[in-house]
This record gives structure tokens, C-alpha cells and sequence, in this order.
């Protein structure tokens, strides 16, 4: 397996042979297609539905095509598999056919009886949905969440409930876009300088 150490790579990372990525949305396409351009053999798309309801939009699925990236629709994974170091070793899934439309008006999956098999991965990356990770909150004394884990911070200058504390980015408005990012840092940056400098 190859691998991404530091200090060359800020990130480390091990490059999968046979890479899973479970989701069917744009995270997933970016994720499947920069695990093949870090160099993994194989990289799979595991997506309960069919291709007709994949959320990503339709460019990142023909870039995703075009790219090598191969699809497993109407695959529903139930386990990851793992040796006695932890090493994924492979995932169990399951096929589906799609039935009556839920609440989303999608066709919802429906596992087929007996259809269980092993897909040989050795690397499972985890698509579907981001949120907030809770050890700023968790540990930060009077910094004002919302119920979803997200500080509460004024959009236009970063300010928190806590004197001295802004924030900005996703960690405020939940997955949203880098420029958007970019733009709540460069506020919030003006506003800490005000705070530093005031008498
Ligand atoms: C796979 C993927 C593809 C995306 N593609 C696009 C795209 O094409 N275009 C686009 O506009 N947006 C895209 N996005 C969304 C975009 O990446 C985010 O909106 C953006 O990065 C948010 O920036 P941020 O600075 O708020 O948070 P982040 O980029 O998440 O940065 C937060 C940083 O804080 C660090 N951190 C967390 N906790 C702590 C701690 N306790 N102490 C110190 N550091 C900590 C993290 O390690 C991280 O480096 C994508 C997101 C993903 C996941």
C-alpha cells in the first residue's frame, strides 16, 4: 500500500489498491477520483440506488466516468470487515432493487433476501453527509452551539458568545463552499484585529 508520510505530506495517508467510497454525492465523486490520482488500483462508488437518482451533479459523474472511477449501484453495505490489527480487509454488502418512493420521493432501496457478498477493498471512505466535529464545543466553556453542533457566530463578523472567540467556515454555516469559507475568515480575521487593537 502506498503511502503519504510526513513531513512530506502535511496530511499522511495510505493509498488503498481497492478503494469504497460509500455515498452517491459530490463528496463522493471528489473522493473516488482523488483516491485513483493518489494511486490506488481500483475505485468504487458503492451507492444504494440506481445511477438515475444519484445526488451528485451530472458533470461530477461523467468527470467521475471519464476518470476511471467504476460504480456498484444498487449495493447497500452492511459491515466492514477488519483483521486483528484493524486493517480492513474487506465490506459485506448486499444488493437492492428499488421499491415504493419515501419521503424524498426517491425510490427507496430495497435489500434483496440472500443476496450478500464480500467486495474485496482494503480502503472504505465514508461519504454520505458532514458534520461538525465536537471537541471545540465539547471543551470550550461558554461558545454558544445550535442543536447541531455548529457555533453560533454572527455571518458578518465571526463573533461568538465567548470574548476573544470567532468562527467562520463550515464549523458556522455547515457544509457549505470554500469561497464562502474564504470570506467568513476574512471577516472574522478584520474583526480580531479590532479586538486586539481596540483600546
Ligand atoms: C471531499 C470534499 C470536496 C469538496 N469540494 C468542494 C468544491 O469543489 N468546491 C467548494 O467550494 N467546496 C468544496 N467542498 C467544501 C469545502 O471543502 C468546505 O466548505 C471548506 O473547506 C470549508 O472550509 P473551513 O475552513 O470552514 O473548514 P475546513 O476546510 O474543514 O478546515 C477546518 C480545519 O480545522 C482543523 N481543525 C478541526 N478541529 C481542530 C482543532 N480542534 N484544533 C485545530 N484544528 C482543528 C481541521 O483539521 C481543518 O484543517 C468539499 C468538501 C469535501 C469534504
Amino acid at each position: 500500500m502506498k503511502a503519504y508520510r510526513f513531513p512530506d505530506c502535511d496530511t499522511p495517508i495510505l493509498v488503498g489498491r481497492k478503494v469504497a467510497v460509500l455515498g452517491g454525492g459530490n463528496v463522493a465523486m471528489d473522493s473516488a477520483r482523488t483516491a485513483l490520482r493518489l494511486g490506488a488500483g481500483e475505485s468504487w462508488i458503492v451507492y444504494r440506488r440506481s445511477k438515475v437518482e444519484l445526488p451528485a451533479r451530472h458533470e461530477e459523474v461523467e468527470n467521475a466516468e471519464e476518470e476511471g472511477v467504476k460504480f456498484a449501484f444498487l449495493t447497500y453495505p452492511l459491515r466492514i470487515i477488519y483483521d486483528d490489527n484493524y486493517w480492513v480487509t474487506g465490506m459485506e454488502c448486499i444488493r437492492c432493487e428499488l421499491g415504493a418512493p419515501d419521503a424524498s420521493g426517491r425510490r427507496r432501496p430495497v435489500p434483496i433476501k440472500g443476496s450478500e457478498y464480500i467486495m474485496n477493498v482494503d480502503t472504505v471512505v465514508v461519504a454520505i453527509g458532514q458534520g461538525p466535529n465536537p471537541l471545540v464545543p465539547r471543551t470550550t466553556k461558554g461558545l454558544e452551539c445550535n442543536k447541531r453542533g455548529n457555533i453560533v457566530a454572527d455571518l458578518d463578523t465571526g463573533v461568538t458568545s465567548k470574548a476573544g472567540v470567532y468562527a467562520g467556515g463550515d464549523i458556522v454555516t455547515g457544509a457549505a463552499t470554500v469561497i464562502l469559507a474564504m470570506g467568513a475568515g476574512r471577516a472574522a480575521a478584520k474583526s480580531i484585529h479590532e479586538y486586539l487593537t481596540a483600546k
